[in-house]
Parts: C-alpha cells; sequence; structure tokens
C-alpha cells in the first residue's frame, strides 16, 4: 500500500493501517471504539494550548472554506493555509515554532471576511442590532489583521532563546496575560518544586492561581465528553487493572487532582500484559518552555504479537545493559524494574498526537512512579513502516550518502536498526540512570528535554553495537549497527537541517538532541569520523567505528553526569555549544540539495474512522474501520464532531 495520500508546502500526508483490528474480538473492539472516541473528544484542547486564538483562527479559516465551497470554489492560498494550520494544531508550525507565513493577502481576507463571516451573521439580525454588531467587529477584524499578516505579533510558539522572558516570549497559553517567567518560578518555588501539569496560572488583580483543567474548570466542555466516552470504554475494559485505570483517569479529570493521575500511572504501568492499551491525558511538557504545564494527548492502540516477543529480550536484559553502561557507577541504575516493550500497531491518534506523531512513547514521566514502578515503553510499528515505506522513493539517502556502499547498507539495515535504536531508546535510555540525592528534575530548566533526549539517543547508539545484541539475535550483525551510525551522523550533521527554515537556529528539542551528539561526536573523535566536501557537497563518513562508539559512550557518561546532579551550566553550556548554531553556507547547501529531491521533509497523517454497526435491537453488533484518504475532509468531519 502506498502510504502518501498527498504532499503541499512542507508537509506529505501519510494513512497508516491498522494490522491486527480484524481479528479482534467484538469486546476488544468496542473498547477501540470508545477510547478512540475519547481520543478524539480532546481535540480542541492542545488546539487552545498551542496559543489562545487557535480555536479562533481555524473557525474562521473553515467556515470560509465552507462558504467558499458552497459557491464553488475554495481560494488555494487559503486552503493551503488551512492545512498548514490544521497540521500544526495552530497557526505556528510544529517543529520550528514559527508562525506561518499567510497564503493570501489582507484584501482577500477582509473580503472573504465580510462576505462568509459577517453577512451570514447580520442577514439574521433587525437593522439596529446588525449596525451594532458590525461596529464591534471592527477590533475582530484588526486582530485577524495582526495574526495573519504582523510578523512581530505572537511570532514563535515556544521560544527557548537565551536571555530573554521565556514566557513572554512564548506563545502557548499554559500563562495568562501579564505573567512573567520570574513570577511563575517563583510561585513553584514557593510550593517546593510541585507544579500541577494541568492547570494555566493566571494573574488575578495582583495574585497569581491556578485555572485547572478538570470538568468543570477549563476546558470543561472536552473534559466531559473525554469522561463520557471513558465510561463506556470501561465496560470492555480487558483486566480489572485496566477498568481502575480508567475509573482513576474519570476521577482525575473530574476534579483535577493531580495525585490521582498519579495514582492511575502507578495502576496502568503495572498492567503490562495487554492487547489493547491507550494513553489519555495531559502528558508532555515539551511545549512549555519552562518545562512545567502538559499539552494534552491520547493514543489507542493494539499490540503486535510476533513483534512484541522479538523485543522482550531487551527487557529481559536491561539489567545486563544497566551493569555495562558508561556511565558513574554511582549514576547508575542498582535494580532496573519493569522495563517493559510493547512493539504496537495505532489505532487512533489525538491530541499533540495526532496529525504529527511520535514513533516510540515511553511513560510515565513522573520520575519518581518510573524508579518505583518501572515504566512501559511502545514503539509504534505501523507508523514507523508507513515512515519507511514512504522513504524508499526519495532519493534522499543516494543523495547525502557517503559512498554506494553506505547507502547500499541503509537500505539492506535501515529500517531494522532504527527500529531497535527506537527500542533501545524508549526502553532502555529513558528508563536508565539515576538521580543524584536531592536533584530535582526541572533543575535544567529549557535544556531539560534536549538533555534528556540526547542520553536516550545515546544509550541507544552506545549499546546498538554491542556483542550483545547479535547475541540475542537483535541485529543480525555488527555491520547493521555501523550503518546506523552512518545513518545518525548524516541525519543529525546534515539530513535534518532541510526542516530548518535559512538563517534560523535549531529549537526543536529531538533536532538539537541528534545535532548535539553528531557534532560533538565529530569533534571528539579525533579523525574518526570526519566531513568531508567532494564536488562542492558535504558528506559525513565514519573511518572507525569502534572508536566512534567508545565517543559516544564518553559523551553518555557527561550527560548523565549533568543530569544526575542537575548542572545547568554544564547543560547549557553544552546544548548552545553543539545542539543549536548552524553553520549557514551548509545549510544553504543541504537546502538546495534537498529542494532539488522535492520531498517535503516533514509527514503527518490520516486517522482511520470506527464505524459502530448495531443490530435489530439496539445491540451492538460490530464495529467498522474505515480508511480515511483525505485530509482536509477529514479536518471538516472533526469539525462537525
Ligand atoms: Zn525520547
Amino acid at each position: 500500500m502506498n502510504p502518501i495520500l498527498e504532499q503541499f508546502a512542507d508537509i506529505r500526508v501519510l494513512r497508516y493501517d491498522v494490522p491486527g483490528f480484524d481479528k479482534l474480538s467484538l469486546n476488544e473492539k468496542m473498547l477501540v471504539y470508545y477510547l478512540a472516541q475519547a481520543a478524539e473528544a480532546g481535540r480542541d484542547i492542545i488546539w487552545d494550548q498551542n496559543y489562545k486564538f487557535n480555536l479562533m483562527v481555524r473557525d474562521v479559516v473553515e467556515k470560509i472554506i465552507i462558504g467558499m465551497k458552497a459557491d464553488g470554489e475554495v481560494d488555494e492560498g487559503l486552503m493551503t493555509y488551512a492545512k498548514r494550520i490544521w497540521v500544526a494544531n495552530g497557526i505556528h508550525h510544529h517543529y520550528s515554532n514559527d508562525k506561518f507565513k499567510a497564503d493570501f493577502t489582507k484584501e482577500q481576507f477582509l473580503g472573504w471576511y465580510d462576505k462568509y463571516i459577517i453577512l451570514p451573521v447580520t442577514k439574521t439580525m433587525d437593522e439596529e442590532m446588525g449596525k451594532i454588531f458590525e461596529e464591534s467587529q471592527e477590533s475582530m477584524r484588526a486582530l485577524y489583521c495582526d495574526i495573519f499578516f504582523d510578523p512581530n505579533f505572537d511570532a514563535k510558539k515556544v521560544s527557548l532563546a537565551d536571555g530573554v522572558d521565556l514566557v513572554y516570549a512564548s506563545s502557548v497559553n499554559f500563562y495568562g496575560d501579564r505573567v512573567s517567567q520570574q513570577e511563575v518560578e517563583r510561585y513553584y518555588s514557593d510550593v517546593k518544586g510541585k507544579h500541577p501539569l494541568n492547570s494555566k496560572l493566571i494573574k488575578n488583580g495582583t495574585e497569581l492561581v491556578e485555572e485547572v483543567w478538570d470538568q468543570n474548570g477549563m476546558y470543561g466542555m472536552q473534559i466531559r465528553a473525554i469522561i463520557k466516552n471513558l465510561e463506556k470504554a470501561m465496560a470492555y475494559a480487558l483486566t480489572d487493572k485496566q477498568k481502575k485505570t480508567i475509573e482513576l483517569l474519570i476521577s482525575y479529570y473530574r476534579d483535577g487532582n493531580p495525585d490521582t493521575f498519579d495514582e492511575m500511572n502507578k495502576v496502568w504501568v503495572s498492567d503490562k500484559d495487554l492487547k489493547i492499551d491507550f494513553i489519555n491525558g495531559f502528558i508532555e511538557v515539551y511545549s512549555d518552555p519552562l518545562g512545567l504545564k502538559a499539552t494534552w494527548e491520547s493514543v489507542v492502540e493494539i499490540r503486535d504479537e510476533e513483534k512484541t516477543k522479538h523485543v522482550a529480550t531487551i527487557a529481559e536484559n536491561a539489567q545486563w545493559f544497566e551493569d555495562r553502561s558508561p556511565v558513574a557507577s554511582e549514576y547508575k541504575k542498582r535494580d532496573v524494574k519493569g522495563v517493559s516493550m510493547n512493539i504496537v500497531n495505532v489505532a487512533m491518534l489525538g491530541g499533540d498526537c495526532y496529525p504529527t506523531t511520535p514513533i516510540g512513547i515511553n511513560l510515565p514521566n513522573a520520575d519518581w512512579i518510573r524508579e518505583q514502578y518501572g515504566s512501559k515503553s511502545v514503539a509504534l510499528a505501523n507508523i514507523e513502516g508507513a515512515y519507511h515505506e514512504a522513504s524508499q522513493s526519495s532519493g534522499v539517502l543516494d543523495e547525502f550518502a557517503y559512498s554506494l556502499e553506505e547507502s547500499e547498507n541503509a537500505r539492506k539495515y535501515g529500517s531494522e536498526a532504527d527500529d531497535l535504536h527506537t527500542q533501545l531508546h524508549e526502553c532502555l535510555g529513558h528508563g536508565s540512570g539515576q538521580m543524584k540525592e536531592g536533584v530535582t528534575l526541572d533543575a535544567l530548566k529549557a535544556y531539560g528535554s534536549t538533555i534528556e533526549e540526547t542520553r536516550a539517543d545515546l544509550y541507544a547508539l552506545y549499546f546498538m553495537a554491542d556483542d550483545k545484541i547479535v547475541e540475542l539475535g537483535l541485529l543480525p550483525n555488527k555491520e547493521a549497527a555501523w550503518s546506523h551510525y552512518d545513518s545518525y551522523m548524516r541525519s543529525g550533521l546534515l539530513v535534518q537541517l532541510s526542516r530548518l527554515e535559512l538563517g534560523t537556529n535549531i529549537e526543536e528539542s529531538h533536532m538539537r538532541n541528534r545535532h548535539l551528539i553528531a557534532a560533538w561526536a565529530l569533534e571528539h573523535c579525533g579523525g574518526a569520523a570526519e566531513m568531508v566536501v567532494r564536488e562542492g557537497k558535504h558528506y559525513v563518513t565514519i573511518k572507525d567505528y569502534e572508536k566512534m562508539r567508545e565517543v559516544f559512550g564518553q559523551l553518555l557518561r557527561e550527560i548523565q553526569r549533568i543530569k544526575s546532579e542537575g548542572d545547568f551550566e554544564a547543560a547549557r553550556d553544552i546544548v548552545e555549544t553543539y545542539g543549536v548554531k548552524v553553520d549557514l553556507e551548509l545549510h544553504k547547501e543541504i537546502k538546495m540539495r534537498y529542494d532539488a529531491l522535492g520531498v517535503a521533509p516533514f509527514s503527518c497523517f490520516v486517522n482511520p474512522r470506527y464505524k459502530l454497526v448495531l443490530g435489530g435491537g439496539g445491540e451492538p453488533k460490530d464495529v467498522e474501520l474505515v480508511e480515511e484518504s483525505d485530509f482536509a475532509a477529514q479536518m471538516l468531519a472533526y469539525r462537525e464532531k
């Protein structure tokens, strides 16, 4: 199946299939159905979290599109803009964090606005009312024009720039108007480092107060819809623990008590042997420049039994790896608990995981739960499969590989080695290591996410080339690991720059971590890897793979030290030196080479749809999976819902 549906701007839209769904029992299908409904129900939350005017913008853009459709033809520029904001869940690019430039002019917009927004409303009003309404619309028009056409107005979704107030400089909606970074930091240091993930900190007069995200608070409407579907899902839970998990999650959504979320996670993480599992909640803090507030997300997944057996081996050997990790012995985990790894196929993506999605997830995030109860890891096989399928024909590999041998090896081992990297990163990397007594996780502030991803990637890189991996049958030979080293350096130093606007710094934490590792290793490997120029084009080539492995080990040791000790200065130095800046000339060259291939550098996904089939007496008879193939249609259908 060709997974590529369409391409626009810098995005390719892919679809994923859901292997195994047809073989589920009716009970299991019903569980997937209601969990999927719950995943869809929170969609508007992430839009609002990303920026307080996002929902307003989406509404106006969609209304104009619907109006144009009724008139016959949708303006192409507006459609492209709509697709871009649908991909990003808002007006800022999901990767660069920069505000999109409107693909239409101010004159066009004002004309559409009067025709499709004002006119339909004023038609139903009497003359007097219409006049008052029309006048009040002036400020709305002005606001929309600022959002669409003023490049300096709320220009950044998340700013991690050094030396500015990160809260003021970021457009995300976790802190109210006039709340400064210093005030937030002081507020949460007063309450002993405890900071609920599920609230917005606002100013009431001069006092700071939290607006909690629960059924009666902010996002109440969406949360009540999530609860309604979770209640229905509970009836089809596969185990008592899963039932308890859903029950606790509902209770958390009712009163917003963060402790209940922790309770839920304890039960969830102990319920490891599940054919159908899910995440749903305020979970990741990557979008908060201060790393305190979490975006809403959901994934529903069906376990791939065969692939899961294959990697159970990794979990069984977790302690073996930890004992041999190159980090300082005081920062190793003595007793690695409950590291489990499921290979799953996604059945539904929601919130911050849709339409762009991770390929692996390791949860819960709370370190104390991980240390005492372990964590659950999943790799999303059908998503990775779709990426791999789509990349086969792109030409990127041939353009950027140093030699024919390198690209041949990448073709031979790429898919398998990438899978293993994700598995090691999620299953061992994030769960490894130990904090020094008294050091809290947020000590690294804005650099925390990058350091954490760096740590997990290095763990994967280092152990991927261990003899044990071949011995355990996880890779066919050492060559596969070396091929992955080629690919990591190639991507970190060269290929990934294609995703970056010319002249900008690297902001996103996964991109930063890849650049950090590759650039640091290149500088410290004593010639084991080299950047070479051939016919005006840059390539990276590795001459001594064993040496590179050693270098990755050295860096892992230092990164673990930084995390364990909460060494903010060192974190800032290493990230700013190796993870942020890009050589402009090299960047230009990469963009040119990449653009010549005509491949959009980012991908997103459409979800399938599930249809409940009822019997004569109104009882559920089956759940049908309907494949979607039109991105815009899916988005407009979500609007209807
Ligand atoms: Zn990670």
